[in-house]
């Protein structure tokens, strides 16, 4: 079966690969691993349309791992607000200082795991996308197609040892790049989510869910645990056509982020409800935002002609509030300040 898979899924990927700014062509040489590695850090937990103007902006600024290794981070953070999960971009900045003080990408995945930051899917993705070791790279989209075929029914995460095990057996010692972007491919255009289109499948042969019928209900998934609820507010400080905005605590949420001034709020307890400075506060309404590990309601409150708070600060021009680098839950509160 395995080599069946393999040879079938690589078939389909010559005709129907996606064409992607920081992809090579099936068969053509690797792409430089600076694009592999910038594009898969952004692609996690982001869609590929949210990903594709960010990767072009991203290599027009730096182009290459020693540009980004000597850019100042908070600019690397600024040109990442809006891809969200934060960490990365700092992250992203780290890596790339080590990369460049070693002089180049490693190429396996375990010296890429030294990397700071770099977890084992995306040193497993490198090694094969970029420099063509066989690895087997495992995302939601490989997840997905493997738990398909192989009629996994336990659900995930528990389930994770047993499809790695799978993916595994169908990788190929040849093509392990152009094979883990297959998968990819797969999943993402053919062995969706939601509706499978197992009629166009090149794996359809072969899949076990299809064979049973229903292969839809594949991955089960345990049941998600509902997340705490937490409160905040968020201050919106004008004066004179500027706006006050802080500069987060380097560690924690949204950490090193330029952005309004807030009450304090976490993933463990709401805010403290108290404002920077005195003044006649009024409420804009209510922002919304999940996080991996709660939900947050986030009132916007605002001051105009507001006197300038105790501790760090500036005050930024509201004409060019677009060029601070505001995350998304910010420029949320922004916009709804402004909207009043
Ligand atoms: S046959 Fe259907 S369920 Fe099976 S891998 Fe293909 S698209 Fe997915």
């Amino acid at each position: 079966m395995a080599a069946t898979v393999s040879d079938n899924l690589l078939d389909w990927y010559d005709a129907h690969a996606r064409e992607l700014p920081w992809r090579a062509k099936p068969g053509t040489p690797s792409p430089e691993p600076y694009r592999v590695w910038l594009s898969e850090v952004m692609l996690q937990q982001t869609t590929v349309a949210a990903v594709k103007p960010y990767f072009e902006a991203f290599l027009a600024r730096w182009p290459n791992v020693e540009a980004l290794a000597s850019a100042p981070e908070e600019d690397v953070m600024a040109a990442w607000a809006g891809l969200g999960y934060y960490s990365r971009a700092r992250n992203l900045v780290k890596c790339a200082r080590a990369v460049a003080e070693l002089g180049h990408f490693p190429e396996t995945e375990s010296d890429l795991r030294r990397l700071p930051g770099l977890g084992a899917y995306t040193a497993a993705a490198i090694a094969a996308i970029a420099f063509e070791k066989r690895a087997v790279v495992v995302d939601a989209n490989v997840e997905r197609v493997v738990a398909r075929l192989f009629a996994i029914e336990e659900p995930l995460p528990a389930a994770r040892k047993a499809i790695r095990i799978a993916a595994d057996a169908i990788t190929p010692d040849m093509r392990a790049g152009d094979f883990a972007q297959a998968m990819m491919d797969l999943g993402a255009t053919i062995c969706t989510a939601r509706d499978p289109r197992c009629l166009l499948c090149p794996l359809s042969n072969a899949c076990k869910a299809r064979a049973e019928g229903d292969p839809g209900r594949l991955p089960v998934k345990a049941p998600k645990k509902a997340k705490p609820l937490r409160q905040g507010q968020t201050y919106w400080m004008e004066n004179d056509g500027a706006v006050w905005l802080v500069r987060r605590p380097g560690t924690g949420i949204l950490g090193g982020m330029r952005a309004l001034p807030d009450d304090g709020w976490n993933a463990r307890s709401s805010g403290s409800m108290q404002a920077p400075s005195p003044g006649i506060w009024e409420s804009a309404g209510v922002v919304r935002h999940t996080f991996t590990h709660f939900s947050l309601e986030l009132t916007v409150l605002t001051s105009l002609g507001a006197s300038q708070p105790d501790g760090q600060g500036e005050w930024w021009p509201i004409d060019s509030l677009d060029e601070a680098g505001l995350p998304t839950l910010f420029a949320k509160a922004a916009r709804l300040a402004q909207s009043g």
